[in-house]
């Protein structure tokens, strides 16, 4: 059986202009990322069960309670948390909740008390 040579599908017209991806404040977002590596000075800031603290290189500056929900949070450092590769994938997907608990429980008590009212405020 000869094949037909691959045509287009047909799309269908579009009902609206494409929308441009809004900038997400990368002023807030660098001030973000340099606030929180300013205090891990680079290394990872999750605690294992034991208190003892990861030993790995950070990589990611990550928002504890995530920006999609939070979007006043965005530029908030006691907000993050610097974190190496893997418990950024932790954090991200593989226990999720579990994560973010353990990052709110190990943090220090005055940047729990600041952050906390922080995310109350944007309610
Ligand atoms: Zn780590």
């Amino acid at each position: 059986m000869k094949r037909s040579p691959i045509t287009r599908s047909p799309m269908p017209p579009r009902k609206t202009p494409m929308a441009k991806k809004p900038a997400r404040n990368s002023g807030e977002r660098a001030k973000f990322r340099k606030g929180v590596r300013a205090r891990s000075g680079g290394r990872c800031e999750y605690v294992w069960l034991d208190g003892s603290r990861c030993d790995c290189r950070a990589v990611v500056a990550h928002h504890i309670y995530p920006v999609g929900s939070h979007p006043h949070l965005v530029g908030c450092v006691d907000d993050g948390a610097d974190l190496c590769e893997a418990h950024d994938d932790m954090a991200h997907k593989n226990d999720v909740k579990f994560t973010r608990e353990r990052l709110l429980a190990t943090m220090p008590p005055t940047q729990r008390e600041r952050l906390e009212s922080a995310r109350r405020k944007g309610k």
